[in-house]
This record gives C-alpha cells, sequence and structure tokens, in this order.
C-alpha cells in the first residue's frame, strides 16, 4: 500500500526534478542538463520511481550509481507514497547476461570502435537506408500516386504504408530508447519520426518505456496488454465479450481501426497529461507541443496531394491504403512478440510485481524469430527477449547478445522461446488469439507440449535488503 502523503501535489515538490532510485528520493536538477543520454530520457524518471528504467538503460551500474551518490538526496519525502519498481540488477540472471554482454560486445576497457558509447552505434547505415525509402515513398505517393487516379493511389499509399511501418519498427522505436547513436540529437530526430508517421513520439515513450518495457505482459501493469480491448481480448483475465470467439475472423479489420484509436488516444493523452500506463509528470511543454505539431506534420504529409490536384476519391483511397497497410504490418509485428501461450504470466505468482526477478520476467514475456533479416527490417523487434533486455543497445547487436542470452538462460534452466521463421511464431499467435477469445482463465491456453511451449512461473529475487546508492 502506498503512504498518505501526496507529493505529485505537495507544493514544496511541485518545482523539484524528483526520483526515487532504491527506496532514496533525489533531485536530478544538477544533473540534468549533463545527462549523455539527453534530458529527454531523464525526463521520464521525474516523478516515479525510476529505478528499473535506470537499471535497465545502462550497461555499467558503477556508472550510474556513482551519479546518484553525487545527487542532492531529498530528506523527508514520502517514498513511501510511490508506487515501487522492480530492480533488474537484483536479477542474478540479468547481471549475468548484462556482464558478458559489456566484457564479450563492448570491452570494458572501452577500446573498441566507438568507446564506451560503442552499443549505440552501427545503425547509421540502416537508418539511412529507411529515411531514404520513406522519402521515396512519399514522393511517389504525393507526385505520381494520387494524381494519377484512385488504383495508382491505392497502391502508392499501400507503400507508403509499408515504408512508415519500417520507420515505426525500426528507427522511431531505437531512436526513442536512445540507441540509434550516441549523439543525442539523432536520437530525437529519429524519435520524432514517429509524428510524422501518424504516432506521438512523446506519449509512446512514456507508454512503451515505462509501462510496457518496465513491466511486460503484466495483465495490470503493461498498458500493451489493454490497449486492443475492447475489440481485441489478449489475457484471459481481461471481461470476455460474446464477439471475442470471432476475434481470429476479425483480428485484421480489427489492427487498422487501432492505428486510429491511437490517433484520438494521443490527443487524449495530451489533454490529460496521462498517457495511459504512465503519467506524464516529466514531460516539458515543448514535449507536450509535439504532439499537436506532430499530428499537423503527419496530416500534411498525407494530405499533400490534396494539394496538388488530386481528386477527394483519390486521396481517400491513399489514406486509407496507407492506414490499413501500416497499422497491420506495425501491429502484427508488435503483437506476435508478446502474444503467444508461453510469454504470457500465470495467474497467481506469489508476490508483488517489483518483487519479481525482473531479468526472468523480461526472458519468459517473449518470443523471438527470425535472424539477422529479421533484424534487418524490423529493427530488432525479432529478438524481442534481447530488446527487452537491453532496449539502449542499438538493434544491430541483438544477434550477437542473443547467443549470450540462450546460453544464460539455459544455464539458469530458464525457458528461452524462438521461433525460426515470422510464419512459424504467426501461426502461434493466431492460436492464442483464437484460444483467447474463449478461454476462461489464462492457464487454459498454456501448451505444455515442449519446454519452450510452457508458461514459466516468474522468479523471485532474494529479499535481502539491496545495497542502496549512497
Ligand atoms: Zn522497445
Amino acid at each position: 500500500m502506498h503512504g498518505a502523503a501526496d507529493p505529485w501535489n505537495d507544493p514544496k515538490y511541485a518545482d523539484v526534478k524528483w526520483t526515487v532510485y532504491r527506496d532514496r528520493a533525489y533531485d536530478l536538477q544538477p544533473f540534468y542538463d549533463k545527462h549523455p543520454g539527453g534530458s529527454w530520457l531523464l525526463n521520464l524518471a521525474i516523478g516515479r520511481d525510476c529505478t528499473a528504467l535506470i537499471e535497465s538503460y545502462h550497461l555499467r551500474p558503477e556508472v550510474s550509481d556513482a551519479r546518484f551518490r553525487g545527487l542532492p538526496k531529498l530528506d523527508g519525502f514520502p517514498v513511501d507514497s510511490v508506487p515501487k519498481s522492480p530492480r533488474p540488477n537484483d536479477s542474478p540472471l540479468y547481471n549475468a547476461i548484462r556482464d558478458r554482454v559489456r566484457t564479450e560486445l563492448f570491452g570494458d576497457d572501452h577500446k573498441y570502435s566507438g568507446g564506451r558509447f560503442a552499443h549505440r552505434t552501427g545503425g547509421d547505415a540502416a537508418a539511412a537506408t529507411i529515411v531514404g525509402t520513406a522519402a521515396v515513398a512519399w514522393t511517389l505517393y504525393a507526385k505520381c500516386g494520387a494524381v494519377a487516379g484512385v488504383l495508382p493511389a491505392i497502391a502508392t499509399g499501400a507503400f507508403l504504408g509499408l515504408a512508415g511501418a519500417w520507420i515505426g519498427l525500426t528507427i522511431q522505436h531505437c531512436g526513442n530508447h536512445g540507441a540509434m547513436s550516441p549523439k543525442v540529437w539523432v536520437n530525437n530526430a529519429l524519435g520524432m519520426t514517429d509524428d510524422l508517421i501518424g504516432g506521438s513520439s512523446l506519449m509512446w515513450r512514456y507508454h512503451h518505456q515505462v509501462s510496457h518495457h518496465i513491466h511486460c505482459n503484466d495483465n495490470a501493469l503493461d498498458q500493451d496488454v489493454h490497449t486492443a480491448m475492447p475489440l481485441l481480448r489478449f489475457d484471459a483475465r481481461q471481461p470476455k465479450k460474446w464477439f471475442h470467439k470471432y476475434q481470429h475472423l476479425y483480428l485484421f479489420l480489427a489492427f487498422p481501426l487501432m492505428q486510429l484509436a491511437f490517433q484520438v488516444g494521443d490527443i487524449q493523452g495530451l489533454l490529460t497529461r496521462d498517457c495511459e500506463g504512465a503519467k506524464l509528470h516529466g514531460a516539458t511543454n515543448l514535449e507536450l507541443a509535439t504532439v499537436v505539431l506532430g499530428k499537423i506534420a503527419h496530416f500534411s504529409l498525407l494530405l499533400a496531394p490534396a494539394f496538388m490536384g488530386a481528386s477527394a476519391a483519390a486521396v481517400a483511397a491513399g489514406v486509407a491504403a496507407f492506414t490499413a497497410v501500416q497499422g497491420m504490418v506495425l501491429a502484427c509485428t508488435f503483437a506476435v512478440s508478446h502474444n503467444v501461450a508461453e510469454a504470457k504470466i500465470p495467474e497467481d505468482t506469489g508476490g508483488e510485481a517489483w518483487e519479481r526477478d525482473w531479468g526472468v520476467q523480461q526472458v519468459v514475456t517473449s518470443a523471438d524469430w527470425g535472424d539477422k533479416i529479421g533484424n534487418f527490417f524490423t529493427g530488432g523487434l525479432n529478438l524481442q527477449v534481447e530488446h527487452h533486455l537491453f532496449p539502449a543497445v542499438c538493434f544491430v547487436h541483438y544477434p550477437a547478445i542473443r547467443k549470450i542470452v540462450r546460453e544464460e538462460a539455459a544455464k539458469a534452466g530458464v525457458p528461452y522461446s524462438e521461433y525460426r521463421t515470422l510464419p512459424g511464431v504467426f501461426a502461434e499467435f493466431m492460436k492464442f488469439v483464437k484460444d483467447m477469445g474463449t478461454a476462461e482463465q489464462i492457464g487454459d491456453i498454456a501448451e505444455p507440449a515442449s519446454p519452450n511451449r510452457t508458461m514459466c512461473p516468474l522468479g523471485f529475487v532474494s529479499k535481502e535488503p539491496a545495497p542502496a546508492a549512497a
């Protein structure tokens, strides 16, 4: 239970950039302009327990610990009123994997190319290819397709939808995680491509990083579990409607509708300062303005043919094709990674969410598929386990990290789910969607047929008090 004090509405803390790290409250202000990843990512930590954010984003715990030791502590702060975060560095599995990743892949002596930021390098060529493809797709759509008639508008709108989905899966995702480049402005700019394709980079950072990444597949705390409701039911603990038994049939109609629902959700989030699952405590006015400016930019790009002589029917057809294709590709690719039977958290894990072994949770709630080709086209979303363990590492490194994760998971006896191909995992996903339409409880959809297909009880870390940063 949280304490009665309310630090979010206490005038004493109104102008303080407070955060809680391992049961201690700190003022981030002195470090605000010095964070190597940029203040825009530090903002995510303001007004909440940032322990999982800090520990999952920094390969070198001793460096982030030292930063906290140098920050002013807020004595008397009502720490008990702040919901507790999981603690990745208390996970023996995560520590074992991370220690090998930092020494075997990135070199603790910092002599590897890229130095101490090597884990954020390597994505430049992919970024240039993706941005270039999107520019070509938009030019074809705006200048050739829609002005030539309805059918060319559909064809070029669909191509633009593919290019938009490629952006959504890759450079916006990795950029918003701060992982595409050692340069803050590059990550920020690539992150804002999410606004161009119709999302909101600001809302995405909070929803995806604060809610989804920290609490992957937790029925109560990961908003991605709820995003599709009531249209689609991805967890048996959600209310079951009569139409869910048909959800595997209407799934492909529902996905493009979800794209439209996100537009409404972004504006609602702006008005309430609350994107689903994560209040926007740290968002600056400039960041809030990007939500509106981004929508203006997106619809200007999408409706541009109307100002170049295209008919209303051709523009409508092009917009519909773009929306359907982009929505379908994004939704299918995001959904398969966490919505197969073995990735669901069992009914009762026997403790509070923050007490779980965060490393085990990340491994067992995701499923990998494919390898390097899938990695290039999905920005590493195919290697979802590795992405969840290392969201601040550029996706090009995930195939190498995967070998370490596989070995350490095997040593620890933790199930590690992987499929050889996208059709392989997609078939399991479709079966899951069908089963979830009628399941009474989460256990109904488990398939204990192979070690990879068994829902794993989440581990809990030692109850021994962890060392505080100070
Ligand atoms: Zn992510």
